[in-house]
């Protein structure tokens, strides 16, 4: 890489920054890339572990210009970039925010026991593992039940495994299993995937040559085991048939839901915190606005619908131009009158 300028200085003591950026996914990290070439001071309050769900992937092959990257890999490559034009980063969960200052007051954002102000806010806090919420589940994760293959699949060597979803996810985690374990079973809901076409002819390969299963239309009602799991109860959506298997290991891979509950705070009224829709997602307003003016969002705590690296990485361009002209505006306020 060439020279680098630092293009945003950190404010003085007391003063807030122009811009706080809340996660350190790609929306986050390329937000800050945005705002620090705008000359905005950045604050990426990125999280103890970093990096979203991106960390927790394999390959990624669809990344512009860098394809077959591994998912950490290209995290690490874009931590580098948002820092390099003047952001600071602190490796805080961001625990309450008060979105609600006296008038004209700075954001408050508190994290790990100290309090950070900012003129505007990103958020950018992306999205957490969806659970089936189904009997035995939260006692035995750890103990058998994973969402998380890459992290996960050394400990299934020559062990009997599920896989339950059927989306990008199920796929990959299916895959990656099949290095470790014996035997990989992919359970779905429904008798086709939602996998992308590319997922899905490497899993049919691999269904091929005898190394995944496949059960159709069927759903796991319950994860039994003491120490550690032992058995899954299916249940065939088609025939309401309930049978057992006798597994080591299940990865739950059935999507995600966003991370926004520091953002629910029951003693605002609803028009004084970020509006959530009914799934939890920020909803937004002209694209990348929220509600309150001078927060803006980015990525899969918005966006249901692509929710790709590349799609939240433009989202956070957008929230970061958007910022860099609120910031303009209030600075300069527009005189009405004219
Ligand atoms: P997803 O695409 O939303 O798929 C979720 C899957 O779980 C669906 O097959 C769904 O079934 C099933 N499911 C949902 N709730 C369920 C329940 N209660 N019980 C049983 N099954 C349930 O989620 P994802 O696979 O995590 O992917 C999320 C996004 O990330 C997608 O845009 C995907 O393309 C992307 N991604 C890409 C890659 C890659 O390119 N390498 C890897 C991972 C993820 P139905 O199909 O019946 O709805």
């Amino acid at each position: 890489m060439g020279e680098v300028t630092e293009f945003a200085s950190k404010p003085k003591k007391d003063q807030p920054w122009d811009v706080a950026i809340i996660g350190s996914g790609p929306a986050g990290l390329t937000a800050a890339i945005y705002t620090t070439r705008g000359a905005a001071s950045t604050i990426i309050l990125g999280g103890e572990k970093w990096g979203g769900q991106l960390m927790l992937t394999t390959e990624v092959d669809n990344y512009p210009a860098l394809p077959g990257i591994q998912g950490p890999e290209l995290m690490q490559k874009i931590h580098e970039h948002s820092t390099r034009f003047g952001a600071a980063f602190v490796g805080k969960n961001v625990d309450a925010v008060d979105f609600d200052p006296p008038a004209g007051g700075p954001f408050e954002l508190t994290a790990g026991g100290t309090k950070y102000l900012a003129k505007s806010v990103i958020i950018a806090t992306g999205a957490d593992t969806r659970w089936l919420g189904v009997p035995g589940e939260d006692k035995l994760r750890g103990r058998g039940v994973s969402s998380c293959a890459p992290c996960d699949a050394p400990f299934f060597k020559e062990k009997n495994v599920i896989v339950i979803g059927g989306g990008d996810s199920a796929m990959e985690e299916a895959l990656v299993l099949t290095k470790y374990a014996t035997s990989v079973t992919i359970v779905h809901r429904r008798a086709e995937f939602r996998a992308s076409a590319a997922m899905q002819q490497k899993v049919f390969e691999k269904e091929k040559q005898g190394r995944i299963k496949i059960i159709w239309n069927s759903v796991v009602t319950e994860f039994i085991g003491n120490e550690k799991l032992e058995k899954v109860k299916l249940k065939n959506t088609k025939t309401g048939k309930v049978s057992e298997i006798v597994i080591d290991g299940a990865f739950v891979a059935i999507g995600h839901v966003p991370a926004t509950d520091i953002f629910k705070d029951s003693n605002l009224p609803a028009g004084r915190q970020v509006e959530l829709d009914k799934k939890g997602y920020v909803v937004t307003h002209n694209h990348i606005k929220t509600n309150i003016p001078g927060i803006f969002v980015a990525g899969d705590v918005h966006d249901y619908v692509y929710k790709q690296a590349i799609t939240a990485a433009g989202f956070g361009c957008m929230a970061a131009m958007e910022a860099l002209k609120y910031l303009d505006e209030i600075r300069t306020p527009l005189n009405k009158a004219s």
